[in-house]
């Protein structure tokens, strides 16, 4: 089978290898789709954290039962997509059920090899099934998922104000998902082509930070007072930084974007404020069960989450193609059938 590797930073090769037999407690996968992830390009630039290389990237998997391995709730050539976050089960937050932040936490594509292969063995226990979603929409659970859990640990109900740093495939994630939830959602970036995207999400109320300051339009649209609840979704430290100006008094700041450094607030705003700090890592399977339950309501696929589509034998050249306008994504997903 044809497997794709980052070799090292800013180097993607293809490799054939025997396709690879599954483990007591696995079932072996063929990859039909597999989603391009923000966390995938920062390990193809090197700019991940603690990452290691040779790896195989991606966790945003679409793809077909090929061996059950004697599991018997799974049946070949049955669409599926996974939890790519394999936790221990032993550690104090696995006991807490908690598995999102296990100590021992192994992340496809992160800390062990990920999806960008023909087959993939997982442990059945990261296997999701019977969803009822179509190929390429399997792929984009994952991605969903992580914003389903930030508004779940935030406790994102209807009428809540939130504001999302960040208008890439997590904070448009996050915004579709609070505005089924009825929250009041105000979206803020820089960038002119993801907010045109934004402008087709009926509802939403968007910040252009080219154009406006955000926290002078922000207390325009709230009255003076504030978003309940700020989603960090950008990773970008001034982001970070500048959520204590734009929390109202008794909200919740929600990190959800990584960024490797140390970050300050000043203290009197954030005490006066009585500001909640919280960060929001990965998901459970509830958040994957509720983002496939979003995706199978009438009226909730309008939006276009893809907007590039690569074959898998072009994947390589895509990566390493500098002249591709990566900003210009919100998703890109690799396709193995062509
Ligand atoms: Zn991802
Ligand atoms: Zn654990």
């Amino acid at each position: 089978m044809k497997v794709l590797i980052c070799t090292e930073p800013g180097k993607m090769e293809y490799d054939e290898r025997p396709v690879p037999e599954p483990a007591a407690h696995e079932v072996l996968l063929k990859i039909n789709t597999i989603g391009i992830c923000g966390t995938d390009l920062h390990a193809y630039n090197g700019h991940q954290p603690f990452f290691t290389y040779p790896r195989i990237l991606g966790h945003e998997i679409s793809a077909s039962v090929a061996d059950a391995n004697g599991h018997e709730q799974f049946v070949v050539g049955e669409a599926v997509t996974i939890m790519p976050y394999f936790y221990c089960g032993n550690c104090y937050s696995c006991r807490q059920f908690k598995t999102n932040c296990c100590s021992n936490l192994k992340v496809a594509g992160v800390h062990i090899d990920g999806g960008m292969q023909e087959f993939y063995c997982v442990p059945a226990s990261s296997v999701f099934k019977d969803t009822g979603l179509p190929n390429e929409r399997l792929a984009t659970v994952e991605p969903f998922a992580i914003g389903e859990h930030a508004l779940n640990q935030a406790g994102v109900f209807s009428g809540s104000r939130i504001l999302i740093l960040g208008a890439g495939p997590i904070g448009i994630g996050i915004a579709l998902l609070a505005l089924y939830r009825k929250a009041e959602v105000i979206i803020a970036d820089p960038d002119a082509y993801r907010l045109t995207l934004c402008r087709n999400i009926k509802g939403l109320t968007i910040i252009d930070m080219q154009k406006e300051n955000p926290k002078e339009k922000l207390m325009e649209l709230t009255q003076g007072d504030g978003a309940a609840f700020v989603f960090e979704a950008s990773g970008n430290i001034r982001a970070i930084e500048s959520t204590s100006e734009l929390i109202a008094h008794g909200g919740k700041i929600i990190l959800v974007g990584l960024q490797k450094q140390a970050f300050s607030f000043n203290h009197p705003d954030f005490h006066k404020k009585e500001i909640t700090l919280m960060s929001s890592r990965n998901a459970v399977p509830a958040d994957f069960f509720n983002v496939v339950s979003y995706f199978r309501e009438p009226n909730t696929s309008g939006f276009q989450y893809i907007t590039h589509r690569i074959e898998f034998d072009k994947a390589a050249s895509w990566f390493m193609d500098t002249n591709a306008e990566k900003n210009k994504i919100i998703k890109a997903i690799i396709r193995f059938d062509g």
